[in-house]
């Protein structure tokens, strides 16, 4: 049976990777995401086989369990509409590290502090080390992504928001606190930990609260142009702590999925901080955006705005050169691509070059933008990365912005009493003529305002980002 158990765990870690492998463009995502769920169904039943002897098996309680974990996630993964995705992630990503942190609750109480073993358990400092390395770090994602969840739900008020990030000073000050008080007890447990020298179950309480609050007050002051580091950094953080957990347990299949999440999400944790022009340690123990001395408020001091028609921004883009689109949150909202598909097809037609410039927090998760157009079949070589595309718009005669607002803010290039000032942008200030698509002229996630909106080149397109395109491209059939 340790030989099928070994092979079954060999197989699932193949699908575990290829499954990701497929995860690197949107064609293939879907089928990558059925494969790593097929490795881990298997992964599971290995597992299942291995411990089936174990005195402590609890059939019942491993049945509820799944059946518990099945109602509470099909249904959300199903029902949750693509706009909600972002939050549901952050959400089932907390789930882990919560796991986690009770495994290694657990693993204390059962051992009494690690002072007596099961059988099949020793005494070795992977237990022990891995068990709490796991309760410190499993605590913080599990609190730190709750309140991402409620941040991207937008279910904090702004105000309390704004408050909390000015409080950033406070919470980092806690932070040091916390994270000295997490780490010293535990390395208090460990160093008492041997067989018949029984630890209190109030310590390991003690270090899972203080690293819960720690995780609390690091997501606290985030701002929202640093959110997708964090919590690129969380599901990393999930991921490690899972692998340490698989230490604790001797589990190979938690340690090797909790390593392939715990490397991919730091290595993408670590591409966003670099695309975003900042440090982790940098947006951890400090933030940016949010509360700004720029927010003017809606249509505030900063000059007049100007309205413009559907039938005048076809005929802009109908005689242009070349036409660069710019999609962000909106454009999710408003299920635009495929009308945004159409009119770019249109406008290729009469003769004019259209590319799409991706910011890579464009959305509200990695890659969105990019999954949205793929689903609508626009061209991969349309799409330019933003290092790419920031060179060409000086040369372009019409940025169409469709529900992007944060990604375009010239405020971060040129104000530096901006909130988010260092952060890179689209040039779309740059180029000759901007269409602004978008409802009101309220702020995007980062609440801020966007002098882009009151520029001498720029126009707005109020209204629903999809029937604004829809009625473009029928004055675009007129022309
Ligand atoms: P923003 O959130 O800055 O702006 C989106 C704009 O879309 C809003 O100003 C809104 O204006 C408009 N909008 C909303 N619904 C519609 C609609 N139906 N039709 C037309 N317009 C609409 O989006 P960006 O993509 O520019 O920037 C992303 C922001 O999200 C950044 O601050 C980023 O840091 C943050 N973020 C990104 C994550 C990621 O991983 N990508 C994760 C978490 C946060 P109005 O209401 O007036 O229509």
């Amino acid at each position: 049976m340790t030989y099928l158990v070994n092979v079954l765990y060999i197989v699932a870690f193949a699908l575990f990777i290829l499954g990701l492998s497929g995860l690197t463009g949107p064609k293939t995502a879907v089928r990558g995401n059925w494969i790593a769920a097929t490795g881990m169904g298997i992964a599971v039943v290995a597992t299942l086989i291995a411990v089936r002897n174990t005195a402590a098996i609890n059939w019942i309680l491993i049945i509820a369990g799944l059946a518990i974990g099945v109602v509470l996630g099909v249904p959300p993964a199903k029902k949750t509409k693509m706009t909600a995705m972002p939050q549901l992630v952050a959400l089932f990503n907390g789930v882990g590290g919560g796991t986690v942190a009770l495994i290694a609750w657990a693993e204390f109480i059962e051992t009494d502090g690690f002072s007596h073993f099961r059988p099949d358990q020793q005494p070795t400092v992977a237990l022990v080390v891995g068990s709490l390395f796991a309760a410190i770090v499993g605590s913080v994602s599990f609190w730190g992504s709750l309140v991402a969840f409620l941040k991207l739900q937008e279910s904090i008020p702004k105000n309390v928001e704004k408050g909390l990030i000015r409080s950033a000073k406070l919470f980092q000050a806690a932070n040091i606190a916390l994270l000295i008080v997490a780490v010293g007890v535990a390395v208090y447990i460990g160093l008492n930990a041997a067989p018949g020298n029984e630890t209190s179950g109030w310590w390991i309480v003690a270090v899972l609260v203080a690293a819960g609050v720690m995780g609390l007050f690091v997501v606290f002051p985030i701002g929202g142009a640093d959110m997708p580091v964090v919590i690129s950094l969380l599901n990393a953080l999930t991921g490690l702590s899972a692998a340490a957990a698989g230490l604790a347990l001797n589990n190979t299949a938690m340690i090797v999925a909790g390593m392939i999440v715990g490397a991919s999400g730091s290595i993408l944790t670590n591409l966003m901080a670099v695309a975003m022009n900042r440090s982790i340690p940098a947006i951890v123990f400090g933030s940016f955006g949010g509360d700004s001395a720029a927010a003017a408020g809606p249509g505030g001091e900063q000059g007049t705005v100007k309205a413009t028609s559907a039938a005048d921004a076809a005929i802009q883009m109908a005689y242009a050169n070349q036409v660069i689109v710019v999609p962000g949150y909106g454009l999710a909202v408003a299920q635009a691509q495929h009308a945004v598909k159409e009119m770019g097809d249109m406008l290729e037609s009469k003769g004019v070059e259209v590319k799409y410039a991706i910011h890579p927090v464009a959305g509200r998760m990695p890659g969105h933008m990019n999954v949205l157009l793929a689903e609508a079949d626009v061209e991969y070589d349309a799409m330019k990365e933003m290092d790419d595309i920031n060179g060409e718009f000086n040369r372009t005669d019409v940025t169409l912005v469709i529900g992007a607002n944060d990604v375009t803010n010239p405020a971060a290039r040129n104000d530096p009493s901006s909130p988010i000032h260092g952060m890179p942008i689209l040039n779309v200030d740059q180029s000759k003529s901007v269409i602004v698509l978008k409802r009101s002229m309220s702020s995007g996630y980062a609440g801020i305002d966007n002098p882009l909106f009151f520029a001498g080149q720029t126009s707005m397109l109020f209204g629903d980002a999809k029937k604004s395109v829809t009625e473009v491209i029928e004055e675009l059939k007129a022309l």
